[in-house]
């Protein structure tokens, strides 16, 4: 899944407005973030095979440390404890600041689970979990718009506008995130290269946050 996890980073932030929007975006993609350079270090496999389902050639046959549910687990109790001990150490409810940022690393093996084929490992090898809604590529392009717009509702429904730009930027974003998700599905050809592939799939995660964090600004 890509632009379909910052469902999920919306819902967080409509629950408690004391987060970062912004720090929410890396959160939800920060087991890919992970995943890209693990590929690239030979710590991860991925492989490209022609049509290996409807919307992208990623055979990704070994990738326990990053889409493990085990292994995101691991890494959003880090986050538990990065936000708990350091970057919420000051705030008032940082036992809630830091729970919540590990719910949305979480968040992202369940939301995979939806589009993947079954290549998610519980821990390490079999068994391997993933529904295959990456077969049909509309019902991917849908369920992403579809969750995007139930978190961009449960946001705007829980924060007010406190500039006039508060009340449609974050409406407008969501449409471009939409938008970026419709060039890659029908328009963008078939990544080949893994250097290109993890540039531009890092680059519009932490494009996204900024936006993101930007967006936030003018709601509260
Ligand atoms: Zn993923």
């Amino acid at each position: 899944m890509f632009v379909g996890h910052y469902a999920a980073a919306f819902a967080l932030k409509g629950k408690e407005k004391s987060l970062s929007l912004g720090a929410l975006f890396l959160a939800v993609q920060f087991v890919d973030i992970l995943f890209f350079p693990f590929v690239l270090a030979g710590i991860e496999h991925l492989k490209f095979e022609e049509h290996y389902t409807a919307v992208n050639n990623f055979n990704m046959y070994f990738y326990p440390f990053t889409h493990g549910f085990a292994g995101t687990l691991f890494w959003s109790v880090l986050w538990c404890f990065l936000y708990y001990y350091g970057f919420a150490k000051a705030k008032k409810n940082r036992k809630k600041i830091a729970i919540f940022m590990a719910l949305a690393v979480l968040s992202h093996w369940f939301a995979d689970l939806i589009v993947h084929t079954p290549d998610l490992p519980i821990v390490y090898g079999e068994p391997k979990l993933g529904f295959g809604l990456w077969h049909y590529k509309f019902a991917t392009f849908a369920i992403e718009a579809i969750l995007l717009f139930l978190g961009l509702y449960y946001y705007l429904k829980n924060t007010k506008p406190i500039k006039k730009a508060g009340k449609y930027l974050a409406i407008v974003f969501v449409l471009f995130l939409i938008f970026i998700n419709y060039l890659n599905l029908y328009v963008l050809p078939e990544n080949k290269d893994m250097v290109s592939l993890t540039i531009s799939a890092l680059l519009s995660y932490f494009l996204f946050a900024l936006i993101a964090k930007y967006v936030d600004k003018f709601r509260v």
